[in-house]
């Protein structure tokens, strides 16, 4: 059996892994807006310098807004929802 070389790969982790585990793991209360500013501007530093997680964090704001946008159009329109009542013989109007 080769040793595992652990070294590297904790030097990996510190040069690396540990700061985009802790941005993505704010990136949620960070699109939310939760965060206090010194994180914010802590994972803005790190998204300049990082591009795996900056589109990561792009790609769930974008999807957020898809989100977002696309529950408004969902809402369900007025005569629809008299529609709905009628047919379910609940009209109070
Ligand atoms: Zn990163």
């Amino acid at each position: 059996m080769e040793p595992v070389d652990e070294q590297s790969e904790a030097e990996a982790i510190a040069a690396h892994g540990r700061d985009c585990r802790e941005a993505l793991g704010e990136l949620y209360e960070f699109l939310d807006g939760e965060l206090t500013v010194e994180r914010k501007e802590t994972i803005r530093g790190h998204l300049d310098g990082c591009y795996d997680c900056l589109g990561t964090f792009d790609f769930e704001a974008e999807l957020r807004a898809v989100i977002s946008s696309h529950c408004r159009k969902d809402q369900v329109p007025d005569d629809l929802r008299r529609r709905i009542a009628e047919a379910l013989g609940v009209t109070d109007a």
